[in-house]
């Protein structure tokens, strides 16, 4: 089963890349190589979304409209990596704690207050998938949860299960872009963005926006895919691991990768206080062995074949991500701040 796999993963991952591989590349190349040139403003922070910006939002809609299902039925409600102790063999029923264990550690990595005064009563869930974080983290404060995404299926599945769980007075979820957030100023104590910046196409106008919608005072939380820093005089990746990342890209619906470094920058330029950033990617080693293990089980194939072609593909490079990692070039990073009183 195993080898066969393998066989059609190659044979089907390389008519993907083949096909796809100019997709998104405008996109692709805008932010990221005007970050490294030094230019922190990526549009000019401008609303203006481009042709392959709304391209890329289709693709992001319509890619976890259909994979959703799949996910939440071999993985659950949380959308995102475990975190683990580094070099530990996990076993699969490991994996809801090392979800939550994610959740935990980036809060406190942000020492996100837990006394009755001070703990959040107010925030948002910028990318909410189906609104796993949403819930536990309004759980765990008592607060009221706002959650965005741009799949309508992700944002009916996520009022579903909140109403399900009774949370329904308390969290809620609807389709937005967060390149252009459907709320006021200053409404929320803690801004949350668990794997969903890679997605965006204009860093600068994200981090800006999760800015924006803080309230004085309130914690940003990014939990991001991010590629390695450069070295001092590098101007930019090397060819192949800007290849390899390329494919990745196509499949997963991502527009070009920033260093956690560039992210500190924008952070910076927008007198953001308190800015932290960790490389967790050691502890997220685990977890695409695990999903693919999970894809390979009975379940995960048929459940596979019967999605649709995203989602394969979307499998299909999962082996890719796990090169990059063993590489160096992606790193799993935490990035956190406070906006000023
Ligand atoms: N944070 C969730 C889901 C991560 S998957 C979890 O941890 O479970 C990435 C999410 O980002 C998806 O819900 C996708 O719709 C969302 N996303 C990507 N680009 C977006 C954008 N421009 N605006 C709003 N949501 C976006």
């Amino acid at each position: 089963m195993r080898a066969l796999y393998g066989a059609c993963t190659s044979a089907l991952l390389t008519t993907a890349v083949t096909r796809q591989s100019s997709l998104f590349s405008a996109s692709k190349q805008q932010p990221c190589q005007q970050l490294r040139g030094g230019a922190i403003s990526a549009k000019g922070g401008m609303a203006v979304a481009t042709a392959d910006d709304q391209r890329l939002k289709k693709g992001i809609a319509e890619f976890y409209d259909e994979s959703s299902g799949v996910w939440e039925n071999i993985w659950g409600e949380h959308m995102h990596h475990g975190f683990y102790d580094p070099d530990t063999v996990v076993q699969i029923s490991d994996h809801r704690s090392a979800q939550i264990r994610m959740i935990e550690q980036a809060l406190q990595f942000a020492s996100v207050p837990e006394d009755s005064q001070k703990k959040p009563k107010s925030i948002v869930d910028v990318g909410c998938g189906i609104g796993g974080s949403s819930r536990y983290i309004s759980r765990k404060y008592g607060a009221e949860c706002y959650g965005i995404t741009l799949s309508p299926v992700q944002a009916k599945r996520a009022n579903d299960l909140a109403a399900a769980q009774g949370l329904a007075n308390k969290v809620s979820f609807e389709v937005a872009d967060a390149l252009n957030q459907p709320f006021p100023d200053g409404k929320f104590d803690l801004v949350w963005s668990m794997e969903s910046g890679e997605h965006m196409p204009d860093k600068l106008k994200f981090v800006s926006e999760l800015a924006r919608v803080a309230a004085p005072g309130g914690t940003i939380i990014i939990v991001t895919w991010c590629h390695r820093d450069l070295s001092p005089g590098e101007e930019s990746l090397r060819p192949e691991e800007k290849r390899l990342l390329d494919k990745i890209c196509d499949a997963f619906y991502l527009p070009a990768w920033c260093s956690t470094s560039d992210y500190v920058k924008l952070l910076e330029s927008l007198s953001l206080q308190d800015i932290k950033s960790a490389d967790w990617s050691e502890n997220v080693a685990p977890f695409w062995p695990a999903v693919i293990r999970s894809a390979l089980t009975w379940e995960g194939l048929t459940s596979l074949l019967q999605s649709g072609w995203k989602t394969i593909r979307g499998a299909l490079v999962m082996p890719l991500m796990i090169e990059g990692f063993n590489k160096g070039v992606i790193k799993f990073s935490i990035i956190t701040c406070r906006k000023p009183e």
